[in-house]
């Protein structure tokens, strides 16, 4: 099995800009986004302007074949090549760090599994890797994930593409288009590739695909959260309604029943993050986080 990458490449020089799909297997958006970028570009209506757009449409081709999020091993986590490979994914560790090695910016396309739309995992303070997460027409963000709920300690661990690539000099954006089987997630890939491009000066002004792209949402538009805390499923608890990621809530609002009859309660007014209606019991189950001006 190969794994297959895009490379168009403008004559005027400019940045290196990374696309990559199905880094898990499941998540079909990406390839989708990417196919249908491919036949802008082919077609004229998308034109390249400078620099080069490199595109992995399939990161992972086993997982992508069984649709499965991975086959051995999670390849968005100790993402970094390997000397001893014992793992189907360690062999793509080498292609993917490759290619993010002649990488200037990198998109990241996935979807989730909770009920809900779009939303982008910032990490961070870099202003001008805010800015150009904040071009890619998605409205909600969610903030302070990796400094709350990665492995602090070993950074490898979490290490996957965006990590990477930071540690490469990269700007690095995760895009999580919206659940897995949303029918606009394919559609808002594609448009939020078209969106880097325009936000990197790298598309043609002049293109079809240019002119239908709406502006960028306006700074009272968007919703950041800040994460708070981790929730696990008790025995019996089950959810007071169905919740969908990003869903609002008020202090003291009943978010779950418990097994012993009590309740739960939201702690101060904030938004329910991926909530897992069929957790195991004592397997993550929710998020909560708070609203926040853009990082502090
Ligand atoms: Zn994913």
């Amino acid at each position: 099995m190969t794994v297959k990458t895009v490379v168009y490449q403008a004559l005027e020089t400019g940045p290196a800009l990374t696309i990559l799909g199905a880094v898990h297997g499941n998540e079909r958006c990406g390839p989708e986004a990417i196919k249908r970028l491919i036949a802008a570009l082919d077609g004229g209506e998308a034109v390249l302007r400078r620099g080069t757009l490199q595109m992995m449409p399939v990161v992972n081709p086993k997982a992508y074949a069984q649709n499965v999020r991975f086959v051995e091993r999670n390849l968005n986590r100790q993402l970094y090549p390997k000397d001893e490979k014992r793992h189907y994914e360690d062999h793509l560790d080498p292609i993917v760090c490759g290619l993010l090695d002649r990488t200037d910016v990198l998109l990241d396309l996935h979807s989730f599994a909770s009920p809900g739309g779009p939303f982008i995992f910032l990490s961070g303070k870099n202003p001008r890797e805010l800015a150009y997460a904040k071009s890619l027409g998605v409205t909600d963000f969610v903030y302070g994930w990796a400094e709350a709920y990665g492995s602090g300690g070993d950074s490898k661990e979490s290490q996957g593409t965006t990590e990477y690539a930071r540690t490469r000099g990269a700007m690095a954006v995760t895009l999580e288009c919206g659940q897995h089987l949303n029918a606009d997630a394919a559609e808002i890939g594609y448009r939020a590739i078209l969106m880097a491009l325009r936000h990197l000066d790298m598309l043609d002004p002049q293109c079809s695909a240019a002119a239908s792209l709406d502006q960028p949402a306006e700074a009272g538009q968007l919703r950041c959260v800040r994460m708070k805390s981790v929730y696990y499923r008790d025995e019996g608890a089950a959810f007071s309604r169905p919740w969908r990621h990003f869903d609002a809530v008020m202090k003291g609002e009943t978010i779950a029943s418990l097994a012993g009859g009590g309740t739960l309660a939201a702690p101060e007014d904030g938004f329910i993050v991926l909530p897992k209606e069929g957790a195991a019991t004592g397997g993550e189950w929710f998020y909560f986080g708070t609203a926040t001006s853009y990082p502090e």
